[in-house]
Formats: structure tokens, sequence, C-alpha cells
């Protein structure tokens, strides 16, 4: 097999679907196939010797190397300008794992306050029983805050593009410039952007984590995640804080940066966190997020002038309280839409009903092309009522310090007839309004 990797003067729309890809010589499929197997024959007792110790091109087995998740792997590395990628069992893995390769016990993240409350649960409950303390921010703070709690303890800034389910987009390049000033990387969850819309590392980010499962599939039929490394960040420059990049694992074998270079980050993300916690994701999973690629840019065109529609039809609607929607030209958070965002602000836009969870109830219930569920990136329209689900968890005041208002109804919004879409939402908003809400 040769490597065909996307050459740089490429334009996007070429790479989403030919970056990466491989040309099988023994049977010149020109899909990337399903390789659906655990393991690689070894040709002789030397060649086994040499894949176990990583100084063969060849792979040993498909925990951490698969060539179809390799494929899209580069793929989105491609896409998103980073120089390398892994493919993990979902979002969720993806950012565990993340954090595994630049944390341990006792050490502490800064994390903007606004995020995905998946991430916010994992933070509360998994990663404090590591050990791991997680630190909120918000996300304009002055520098001086940001800088006054970064500790020696300190091994990243975490934040999203367009942060899940409000919109209030982050000025990527104002936290790079503190997380480097402060010796660590950044870290962008950048699931709700896609690379299409922006891409993080062009504004400094370090490492880039996608759940494939939303908008990068786009089909809504499978789960998983990707941790893309920008090779950006001088783990040299700051050993003391990552050593475990930066010094010998055992007598013969060289540093993670000494191995892999500017990739030394994922070299060991993939070589050492994934290969022993194996949170693999399937290759016919792959071969599924490989279709939806392929479409993103056509997709996500759409979705973002669907969300736009939707948002600006229903803004100052008499039910609603506010529309959460990066796009439209009253958000705060506009002017830095036109920075990061020019092709658009996503496709999440959030109702906060006037009327509160009851007229919430009344919503979702009347809602008849727009399927309730939970999910979002999916081809199709989709709603939840965030207060009684997602963030069922938390107590009302936990809700309402990270803008979960009792009302407040996410849309995700697909790639279906736009009328089709505003009608929908339209007859349900009547229904909330005949309830008297
Ligand atoms: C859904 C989501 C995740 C988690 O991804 P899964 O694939 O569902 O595990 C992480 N971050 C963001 C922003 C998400 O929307």
């Amino acid at each position: 097999m040769s490597a065909h990797t996307g050459s740089p003067s490429y334009g996007f729309e070429t790479r989403q679907i030919h970056a990466g890809e491989i040309n099988d010589a023994e049977t010149t499929a020109r899909v990337t196939p399903i390789y659906q197997t655990a393991g690689y024959r070894f040709s002789s007792f030397d060649d086994g010797e040499e894949r176990f110790a990583g100084a063969s091109s060849r792979r040993a087995y498909s925990r951490n190397d698969n060539p179809t998740n390799i494929v899209a792997a580069k793929r989105i590395a491609d896409l998103e300008g980073g120089v390398d990628a892994v493919l993990v069992g979902s979002g969720q893995a993806a950012i565990a794992v993340t954090l595994f390769a630049l944390a341990q016990t006792g050490d502490h993240i800064l994390a903007t306050t606004n995020l995905y409350e998946g991430t916010r649960e994992m933070f509360r409950t998994s990663l404090a029983r590591q050990g791991l303390s997680v630190e909120y921010v918000p996300a304009d703070a002055p520098a001086e805050v940001w800088h006054s709690k970064v500790t020696e303890r300190t091994r990243a800034i975490y934040t999203e593009t367009i942060p899940n389910p409000l919109g209030d987009v982050v000025d990527i390049a104002a936290l790079a410039d503190i997380a480097h000033a402060t010796g660590v990387p950044l870290v962008v969850d950048s699931t709700v952007a896609t690379p299409y819309l922006c891409r993080p590392i062009e504004w400094g980010a370090d490492i880039v984590i996608h759940s494939t499962s939303k908008w990068l599939a786009g089909h809504g039929s499978v789960i998983g995640g990707a941790v893309i490394d920008g090779g950006t960040f001088d783990w040299a420059a700051n050993a003391d804080r990552f050593p475990h990049l930066t010094t010998s694992p055992r007598p013969g074998v060289g540093s993670a940066v000494e191995r892999f270079g500017a990739g030394a980050y994922l070299g060991f993300l993939r070589t050492v966190t994934i290969l022993e916690y194996g949170p693999t994701v399937p290759p016919t999973s792959t071969f599924l997020l490989l279709q939806g690629i392929e479409t993103l840019s056509l997709r996500m065109e759409r979705h973002v002038d669907n969300a736009l529609a939707v948002a600006r039809e229903f803004e100052g609607h008499p039910a609603l309280r506010q529309i959460h929607y990066p796009g439209l030209e009253s958000s705060p958070y506009y002017p830095l839409t036109r920075k990061y965002l020019p092709q658009g602000a996503g496709s999440i836009v959030s109702f906060d009903l006037a009327g509160g969870r009851d007229a919430a109830r009344v919503f979702i219930d009347a809602l008849d092309l727009v399927t309730p569920m939970t999910h979002i990136g999916d081809v199709r329209s989709l709603a939840i009522h965030l207060g009684s689900t997602i963030h069922a968890k938390l107590t009302e005041e936990e809700r309402l310090a990270v803008g979960i208002t009792p009302g407040l109804v996410r849309l995700s919004i697909g790639i279906e007839s736009a009328g089709d879409i505003i009608a929908d939402l339209g007859h349900a908003l009547d229904a909330v309004s005949a309830a008297g809400y």
C-alpha cells in the first residue's frame, strides 16, 4: 500500500475526499476498504520483533493501528491543518485520552466555564476521582485573571470553538496567547465548528478534539471521536511540565520528542495512552465516517444557511425570551463570529422559551418534523429540552450559573428544506402561545 496524502495546494473540498487515502495495490479498491482485522501477519520472527519495537512502519495490532482508521485520522488532521491525528470510540473518549496524555494525579486544568455538559460531568466526576482538578474561568475574563490561575501543576487550557449549547464563541487567539505565555498547550473541542467553518490550529490552538459522531459523520449513524495534534507546542521548552514526553521511558528508547518530533504528543497518545487504555473505534464505524466527511463542506453550507434562516425568522417571537445564535447580528458574540467563523456560525440554535419548563413541554410535544432527541450535527433537525435531560443532574442554581435557563431548548438545525423546518418550529411556538405561555 502506498500513501497519498493531501497536497496542501488542493482546496478543502478536494481534501475532504482525497486526503490520507491509500492505494491498496493488491485489490486496487477505489473506496477505502473496511479493514476488519484484529492483527497483521508477521513475515518472520524478526518482523514481529520489529513491529513490536515500533521500529517498522508495518503495523502490529488494530487497537491503535488499523488502516481504515488511519486514513480517516489523516484526513481529519489534514482538514484541521494538524500534523497527525488519532480516532477513538467516541467524543468523550477523545476528551479523556487527550487529558490522560497531558496530565496526571495532582495536576490541574484550566477550562472556560461554558462547555458541553458531558465534558463538565467528566471533569466533575471521573477526572476528579483520578485526582485531576479542573478550574473554570469565564472565557472573556481579562488575561491577568487567566495568568493568575495558572500554577506549576497546570497542564492545559481547555475550551470549545462554539460552546454547546449557548454559542458563546470563544476568542481562540487570545486564549492561545495566554496558554503559550504560561507554558501550557491550548486544547479546543471544535465539534460544533467543524474544520470547514474554523480551524483552531490556525489561530494558535495546539490540540483539537472532535466528536466525529456529529457533523463530521453527519448521518447520525455512528459514534466516534478524534484528537488532532497541531505540532505547534514546544514540549521540550516546557519539559518540567511534560517529562513523560521529553524523557526516555526506558534504556535504549528515545523520548516522544526524539521519536516523533513535532508530532510528539500524538505519538505518545497513540503508542502509550491509546495502546494501554484501548478506546478503539471499529473500522466499520470509520467507513461510515469517511462517507460523511466526503460531503462535509456541502452539508455545512446548508446547515449554516438553515440555522441563520431559523434564527432570523424567530428573533423577537413573543413566546421566546431569547434566541442564542452567534450568527445573528444582535448576538454579543457576533464580532467573534465574524473573525473566527466567516463562513457561518454553525447550526446550533437555542430557544429560551419565556414560559419556562412548562412551555418547553408544549413546544417539544408539538413538534412533528423536528425530532426530539439527544444528538447534534445530524442531517435531520433535532430538539432537546436541556434542563430535564442533559443538565438534569445539576441543581437549578448550578444550571443557571452556566446559562441553562428553565425554558432552554437546543435545536440542531438539519439540512431539510428551510421552509419545512421553519413551519414546524413555528407551529410548535404557536402551540406554546395558544397554551398561554
Ligand atoms: C457530543 C459532544 C461530545 C461527546 O461526543 P460523543 O461522540 O457523544 O461521545 C463532546 N464535545 C461536544 C462539543 C459534543 O457536542
